[in-house]
């Protein structure tokens, strides 16, 4: 049987939106990120993020502090009992450095590679699923990957919703204050839905 997911976006979602995570002690979770990511473990979901990095690209830090960055999350989470199933970030940008990183990927969001990726290493029912995160973009990702999106006001969410939604063209089918608020209301869809 597939397996519902939340996936989950990195910066301004999990942790805080400071710009580029160009080091780790610039990671710093969102106050109840773990409660969140615990409650969808408790629930069954598959929690993965996808993160685009394009910070490698552009020559700001190496593809290994990526990958530390993920080790700090992660041990963060467990510190607190919360769980990721997966971890897949996009290290390139279209137009920005040099190849490799240079390219048009299919991995950097809107795009929907990673999803793939996630979907047949965790066996995803992508229509049973959610997308979180604090941009048009992420809501963007949701609906094409057919999950329902939710827009966070943490990160850059607030200023987004306030001054560009009216450019979006696709809705979110919610807005929460943060990722625990979001957490809630996908588990009272799922209960309105009897699951
Ligand atoms: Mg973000
Ligand atoms: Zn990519």
């Amino acid at each position: 049987m597939a397996h519902r997911a939340v996936f989950l976006d990195r910066d301004g979602t999990i942790n805080e939106e400071v710009g580029y995570v160009n080091h780790c002690e610039r990671f710093y979770l969102l106050p109840r990120t773990s409660q969140a990511i615990r409650l969808l473990n408790g629930h069954r979901f598959k929690t993965v993020v996808i993160t685009n990095q394009s910070g490698v690209a552009r020559g700001y830090f190496p593809e290994s502090l990526v990958q530390e960055v993920h080790q700090k999350m992660v041990s963060l989470l467990r510190a607190e009992g919360a769980y990721l199933d997966g971890i897949y970030y996009c290290p390139h940008h279209p137009d920005a450095g040099d190849p490799p990183y240079r390219q048009k990927c299919r991995c950097r969001k809107p795009a929907t590679g990673l999803v793939e990726e996630a979907t047949r290493d965790l066996e995803l029912d992508l229509s049973k699923s959610y997308v979180v995160g604090d941009r048009g973009i992420d809501v963007e990702f949701a609906q094409k990957i057919g999950a329902r999106g939710i827009l966070v006001l943490t990160g850059y969410g607030r200023g987004e919703w306030e001054y560009l939604r009216d450019r979006w063209r696709v809705r979110p089918d919610h807005v929460a204050e943060n990722l625990y608020e979001a957490v809630q209301w996908i588990l009272s869809q799922e209960s309105s839905e009897d699951f």
